[in-house]
């Protein structure tokens, strides 16, 4: 353990156990994973059980509890990353390394290990090396990244190019295109009031762009009328396989974001307010600090914000640690709280009790950015665009087999077809909506729309053409949620398992109908008795697969009419045979 720096990561978080989770980042980014003598000295620092902090340790896949490789090397697992070959270019990195995946070199140099989706699918295969994002693997590039492994070059050394990560946004509306000034939506919100200002967020129907929809101005006034210290907390965590907007938008679209959570703060009386950004995304984490610090300077952050001496909003960047299930709002606030990111019971809701117990508004990056437009610009400039019920626009990640991939900015109502063209896919066979959690709809539904009357959406848009196997698609996706179940629940801890498990034996063709109706099964007990929505919607991707692509299931079937049963009498026969046991009751028999 380095003892030096060990200390002055606990100073920098004077003895404040709701900071357990940040203070292990830096203790792994800093010592390369949190030994058993630095887990016990964050647990006295702080005055938490160390078993509290084993348990954190354990929960989040970006801390260690094992050294791991002074390189430690993550390449992104998700569909998009396997279409373009990642699997392949990780063997080819593990050859030149002398390394095995999933272990660390002996020598302790590096160790190659795959992860859940980066948010590069739009430039992948993706890959962290310590926590740096690495778009577009290459075998050129990877031999370039095993030199400098070798050689032992530290990776703040490596050339710039490695890790230039490009916008691409193809298509711009109102929020894109917004050219808003740092400050000029709190003086609209000021010179309004916030009264009104709340009254315009709710006029418009923004509704919260994370997936659930629930109106944004419902919940800000839900939490403006709670009592308590009030918390604003934006949500930059965005783990859904196949989304990457946030990324864009917490790159090029800092100021937006923090002007819409200070209105938020304003409307609601907030002084306090968090972002947490997902440990992927940990190289945009100096830019948004400059950001804020820039703000704070023109005293739009701060104490006596913009000059008046009544009015005060700062906040902080957390990070995440590699744990899909923290971009559900409690689990996330649980992060925050320095805990195991596991879903609370709700009721009571966050607006009422959430970050430490105090009235908290947890909305995504891109609910914010759409808020300081509405604010500046009112709810009818923003109901122009969309239709009824999903008033606005929605920004779409759109990735998988199109030329051209990227960010996409439409009004709610744009149908699937229209999006497809404009992206250039040819010869679509597929569409995955809002990633594994969402929908899967084949080319007969491609006239559908997206919002909340038809189909819903946080805004991964995934293509398929007809070269992609489905069912490998839906096996990844099995894997995914088997992988990120956070395990509070019985039903999502072995009903993912399960699944995965039957998607195996399928792929490996010992599968029968009886599993295609244990599917089924697991699907109805995981929507019964799973306590969050991972588990509810652990099976979509299985079962839109399976009602729409069957013949990429049945081609795997060899055994049609198999129907599995046991038959204990016969599995006795030897035991009986030996014990020289013959009479009636040695058997199983049925009674009359
Ligand atoms: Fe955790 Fe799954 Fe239960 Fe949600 S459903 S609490 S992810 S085990």
């Amino acid at each position: 353990m380095k003892l030096g720096s060990m200390q002055a990561i606990l100073e920098r978080h004077p003895h404040r156990a709701e900071r357990l989770v940040q203070i292990l980042t830096e203790v792994q980014a800093d010592q390369g994973w949190v030994s058993p003598e630095a887990a016990e000295a964050v647990a006295d620092w702080t005055g938490l059980p160390l078993a509290r902090v084993q348990g954190v340790i354990g929960f989040y896949a970006f801390l260690s509890g094992q050294p791991q490789g002074r390189y430690r090397v993550l390449f992104a697992d998700n569909i998009t990353d396997r279409m373009q070959g990642s699997q392949a270019l990780m063997r080819h990195l593990c050859e030149k390394l002398w390394v095995e995946p999933g272990k660390v070199s002996t020598d302790g140099l590096v160790s190659v290990d795959i992860t859940s989706c980066t948010g590069l699918c739009d430039q992948g295969p993706g890959l962290l090396v310590n926590g740096r994002a690495i778009p577009l693997a290459s075998h050129a590039r990877l031999d370039r990244i095993a030199a400098l492994i070798l050689g032992e070059v530290p990776v703040a050394q490596w050339p710039a190019d490695l890790f230039q990560i490009d916008d691409l946004i193809r298509r711009r509306d109102r929020l894109l295109d917004s050219q808003l000034s740092p400050g000029d939506a709190i003086q609209a919100c000021l010179s309004r009031g916030m009264e009104f200002t709340l009254a315009e967020i709710d006029r418009s129907n923004l509704r919260g762009r994370g997936g659930a929809g629930f109106p944004a101005g419902r919940k800000w006034a839900a939490c403006r009328d709670a009592p308590g210290r009030r918390v604003v907390v934006c949500n930059a965590d965005e783990g859904e396989p196949g989304t990457f907007k946030d990324r864009v938008l917490l790159n090029r679209y800092a100021d937006l974001l923090i002007e819409g959570m200070t209105v938020c703060a304003l409307t609601i009386g907030a002084a306090e307010g968090f972002i947490y950004l997902r440990g992927e995304y940990r190289y945009l984490l100096e830019a948004l600090e400059q950001t804020l610090a820039e703000r704070r300077s023109a005293g739009l952050l701060g104490a006596n914000l913009l000059g008046r001496p009544d009015l005060a909003f700062d906040l902080e960047i957390r990070l995440g640690a590699g744990a899909y299930v923290c971009g559900e709002e409690s689990a996330l606030i649980e992060s925050l709280e320095g805990k195991r990111g596991i879903p609370r019971s709700r009721p009571p809701f966050p607006v009422t009790h959430g970050y430490l117990g105090r009235p908290t508004v947890v909305n995504n990056v891109e609910t914010f950015c759409a808020a300081a437009l509405i604010a500046l610009n009112g709810a009818a400039w923003w109901r122009e665009a969309g239709t009824a019920q999903s008033t606005g626009t929605k920004l779409l990640s759109v990735a998988g087999d199109c030329p051209r991939p990227g960010i996409y900015e439409y009004p709610f109502g744009v149908s699937v077809r229209e999006v497809l063209a404009d992206c250039g896919a040819q010869d679509t066979q597929a569409v995955q909506i809002s990633g594994p959690s969402g929908v899967c709809i084949d080319a007969g539904e491609f006239h559908r729309r997206l919002g909340f009357e038809d189909l819903p959406t946080a805004g991964a848009f995934t293509v398929f053409d007809h070269s992609r196997d489905m069912f490998e698609v839906a096996r990844n996706f099995a894997h995914f949620f088997a992988h990120e179940s956070c395990g509070f629940c019985t039903p999502c801890r072995v009903g993912t398992g399960m699944l995965k498990n039957v998607m195996d034996k399928i792929a490996a063709g010992h599968g029968t109908p009886y599993d295609l109706a244990e599917i089924e099964r697991l699907d109805t007990v995981l929507r019964m008795s799973a306590h969050c929505g991972l588990g509810h919607t652990a099976c979509n991707p299985t079962l839109d697969t399976l009602r729409r692509f069957r013949p990429a299931y049945a081609k795997r079937m060899k055994h049609l009419d198999f129907a599995p049963a046991f038959d204990l009498d016969g599995a006795l026969a030897a035991a009986r045979q030996m014990t020289g046991r013959d009479d009636a009751g040695a058997h199983i028999r049925e009674e009359a």
